[in-house]
């Protein structure tokens, strides 16, 4: 028999016990015809990693466990955070798996682009973005949010595939080169790209959350959106100095022109350019702080080298280890 990839799923759940059982379920029936069909091999996993939730996502997980060999899971000590899930993920998985592909737990993204994700890796693809064709069932704010946030990324030089999210297959020399990136401010669909490696597209139609509800309100979305760009792109900083020239140049013009009130004998009058001078300058020096303030807290977070996340349970690598135990007897 030749020998199948072994693909893990890599599902990150925060508060999801009202769509876990489906999720499951949809997911399971792909694995086990991926499976029946030979296109990866028998000891295929979920793996789901429980993101500090306050419901009964764990437990759930943690039952499926022990009725159905192909489920496992990994529960963080408290939320990390959707990226840090993923991240998580993958390092946990990559040991044993030729293939992970990451999709989020609400069945949003459709379940069957999955069996072209991994056709594209058994034709030697080694990452598979799953892109959206369509964004309907979006709200109308999401989607015109979405794709200014993209444009906006692509003036800043920060490379991503338009309309793909974290729904995406790697192949395991993929997710090690990802996982040589040591960057804490994790911004996954920006550092995917770097990676390089032959890359594919499988598109399909974004559905409705399933069940629950978004675990991404505006505030959380415009957080994450200025993340990506400080993370990633120093446009910023060469806005502010084009700014600080003009404001520099125009400051030359208003020189000049008090001098020549001044030759004039028309010195009183200068209080009102005085205070506009004074407050706009005032204004600009803040709105530069703030923004060099961020990078300089992006540094601080790097240079203090902390752990992206802290497992408290891992029932993945021990199923492996039994295995590998049997192997030997
Ligand atoms: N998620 C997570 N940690 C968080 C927030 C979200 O692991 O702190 C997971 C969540 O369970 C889901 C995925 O990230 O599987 C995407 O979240 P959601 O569907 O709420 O985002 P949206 O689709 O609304 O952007
Ligand atoms: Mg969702």
């Amino acid at each position: 028999m030749e020998n199948l990839g072994l693909l893990t799923i890599i599902v990150p759940c925060y508060n999801e016990e009202a769509v876990l059982p489906e999720t499951v379920k949809e997911l399971g029936v792909i694995l086990q015809k991926l499976i029946s069909n030979g296109e990866i091999a028998a000891t295929s996993k979920l793996l789901f990693v429980n993101d500090g939730s306050h419901d009964k996502t764990w437990q759930l997980i943690t039952n499926y466990e022990k009725k159905y060999d192909f489920v496992t899971g990994i529960k963080f000590s408290r939320n990390f955070g959707h990226q840090n899930a993923l991240l998580a993920g993958m390092t946990t998985a990559v040991e044993y798996s030729d293939m992970m592909i990451t999709i989020d737990a609400d069945l949003q993204d459709d379940v069957k682009a999955i069996y072209e994700m991994v056709a594209k890796y058994n034709q030697g693809y080694d990452v598979v973005y799953g892109v959206r064709s369509k964004r309907q069932t979006d709200t109308f704010f999401k989607r015109q949010s979405a794709l200014a946030f993209y444009s906006l990324m692509k003036h800043m030089g920060v490379e991503m595939v338009p309309n793909s999210a974290d729904y995406r297959l790697m192949s395991k020399r993929a997710v090690q080169a990802l996982l040589k990136f040591k960057e804490r401010n994790l911004f996954l669909r920006g550092m995917v790209p770097l990676v390089g490696y032959p890359s594919a597209k499988v598109y399909y139609e974004r559905k409705e959350r399933f069940a629950g509800e978004s675990k991404y309100p505006l505030s959380k979305m415009l957080k994450f959106a200025f993340d990506g760009i400080s993370s990633f792109s120093t446009v910023p900083i060469r806005m502010i100095m084009s700014l600080g020239l003009i404001v520099i140049l125009i400051s030359i013009g208003l020189l000049v022109f008090t001098f020549i009130q001044w030759l004039r004998g028309v010195v009183i009058s200068g209080w009102s350019s005085l205070m506009i001078s004074i407050w706009f300058l005032g204004g600009v020096q803040l709105v530069c702080v703030s923004v060099i303030g961020e990078y300089v807290g992006k540094i601080f977070k790097e240079t203090k080298q902390r752990p992206r996340f802290t497992i408290e349970e891992d029932n993945y690598t021990p199923k492996f280890k039994e295995n590998e135990q049997k192997f030997r007897d």
